[in-house]
């Protein structure tokens, strides 16, 4: 991946958060306080203005900056997890414009690594890694290439989201609700799917 495709990634992501913004408060009004499409669009359109006006020229530099825009501008649960997780992931890209197939899984480990140690949940707790693990055992298991696993994995990531509305959450404000969390789909992962989605898109080559 290069560093134009890692920025598209962000750019993409901001659209399509900001699209779904209505969408993703709805689902956290049901099972939160109804403000995760806020908070992430909040972010990310910081992170957009952010990145065209310091133009970082590495992938290690522009995760620093999503990172470090996403910790401040993000309320909430998943400002500090996106946040966290992305400086992670920043450790593991390379300070060059370009990185391989394997780096990139190992930085996407990283940032899944880093958001269940901080969040301590797992899979099956209704949050977002109830997309971003699947996602990412298909990614680090796969023997074909990413150009073409990444668009599998996408066009899977909506069905991951919306398997949660049978899980009853552990973590974090919809754990709460206790039983009554069943039913609704968790916005956390539905965002995450939205993420998935551009990253399949900008790697197979559709953007
Ligand atoms: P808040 O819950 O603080 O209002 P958001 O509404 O922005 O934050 O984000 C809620 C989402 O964060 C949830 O849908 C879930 O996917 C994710 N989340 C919450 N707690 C955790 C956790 N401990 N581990 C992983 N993800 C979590
Ligand atoms: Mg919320």
């Amino acid at each position: 991946m290069t560093n134009t495709q890692f920025q598209q990634l962000w750019v993409c992501f901001g659209q399509a958060v900001s699209k779904h913004k209505d969408e993703l408060n709805q689902l956290d009004a049901a099972i939160g306080d109804a403000d995760h499409g806020t908070n992430l669009d909040r972010g990310l359109q910081q992170v957009l203005e952010k990145m065209q006006a310091a133009s970082p020229a590495t992938l290690q530099a522009t995760c620093k900056l999503v990172a470090m825009t996403l910790l401040s501008t993000v309320g909430g649960a998943s400002g500090a997890l996106w946040g966290s997780g992305l400086l992670a992931a920043a450790k593991v890209f390379p300070d060059t414009d370009t990185c391989d197939d394997k780096t990139l899984t190992q930085a996407i480990q990283a940032f899944v690594d880093s958001i269940e140690q901080r969040g301590k949940a797992v899979v099956g707790d209704k949050t977002m890694l109830d997309v971003f693990v699947p996602a990412l055992s298909s990614l680090a298991q796969d023997a074909e290439p990413i150009t073409v696993v990444v668009p599998e994995i996408a066009a899977h990531a909506k069905e991951w989201a919306e398997a949660t509305a049978s899980l009853q959450a552990k973590k974090g404000r919809a754990a709460y609700l206790g039983p009554r969390s069943v039913g609704h789909i968790d916005p956390g992962a539905t965002s995450s799917a939205l993420w998935w989605q551009c990253l399949g898109r900008i790697i197979g080559g559709s953007v």
